[in-house]
């Protein structure tokens, strides 16, 4: 492994966080992280030396201080109703999927948030695994970068994300909420919050918590059943957060 490798990646850094960094480490004003997102991830640039309107002594160290390469799917596979699965994995060892959807000609893509999960509901496949760990930041952003270039590849803008791969989003929130930033940020992916969805089983701070970062994505509940005796049984987080308590929260 050379140094390089070891260089903390851009694709975990909100721009916030990369305005601060560069300040500390420059003294370079907050809009070359705008400057920077847009070269990044509007214009798909990832060699800092042709980001012209970045000052050339910044540009110079940008690549020694983190590194732009988004990790890559290792493998995909086609099936028959135009769903390409992909399959990631890390440098640790640790594999999740992410699905590029077709509904009608809309494409969506379906991302993993964590690697195995922890809660345990009982028709879910991940949940046997246990949880392995939480995925960062930058493994999230990855997933929906890596994605989408091999859809527009194949002619396809993919125009809307959903959390609903390996892992309970909520339970990953810091990572996840960063990952968030990013794929609203005008300057970064640009999603619009209404083409984001958050799969999650009812993690009821959590879903207070993210009420008040400010980002108003969509939630789809899996309520999977109308009592807290059979939701019990099916997902064991509805003993610590029962209907009601959740149907509150969402009001
Ligand atoms: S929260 Fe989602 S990923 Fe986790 S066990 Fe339940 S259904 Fe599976």
């Amino acid at each position: 492994m050379d140094g390089s490798d070891l260089k903390p990646l851009f694709f975990d850094l909100t721009k916030d966080s990369l305005a601060l960094l560069l300040a500390s480490r420059f003294k370079a004003p907050s809009y070359c992280a705008s400057q920077i997102y847009d070269w990044v991830y509007r214009k798909g640039v990832r060699n800092p030396a042709s980001m012209t309107n970045v000052k050339k002594a910044l540009r110079e160290e940008l690549g020694s201080l983190l590194s732009f390469q988004p990790i890559n799917y290792k493998n995909y596979l086609k099936s028959r109703d135009g769903t390409f699965k992909f399959l990631f994995e890390f440098e640790d060892g640790e594999c999740v999927e992410s699905v590029l959807i077709n509904q009608d000609g809309r494409y969506t893509i379906c991302v993993s948030s964590q690697a195995g999960c922890a809660l345990g509901c009982r028709f879910c496949c991940t949940a046997k695994i246990g949880l392995r760990r939480n995925l960062s930041t930058s493994e999230i952003i990855s997933q929906i970068l890596s994605v989408s270039s091999f859809a527009s590849r194949l002619g396809i803008e993919a125009s809307s994300i959903v959390f609903m791969g390996m892992g309970e989003p909520l339970h990953n929130f810091k990572r996840v909420v960063s990952a968030l930033k990013i794929l609203t940020d005008p300057d970064g992916l640009g999603f619009s919050e209404r083409k984001i969805t958050l799969s999650t089983s009812g993690l009821v701070p959590a879903i207070s918590d993210l009420y008040k970062t400010g980002l108003r994505v969509n939630l789809a509940v899996s309520l999977n059943a109308t009592t807290d005796k059979v939701r019990t049984e099916l997902m064991p987080i509805n003993r610590r957060y029962p209907i009601s308590l959740l149907l509150d929260t969402l009001k």
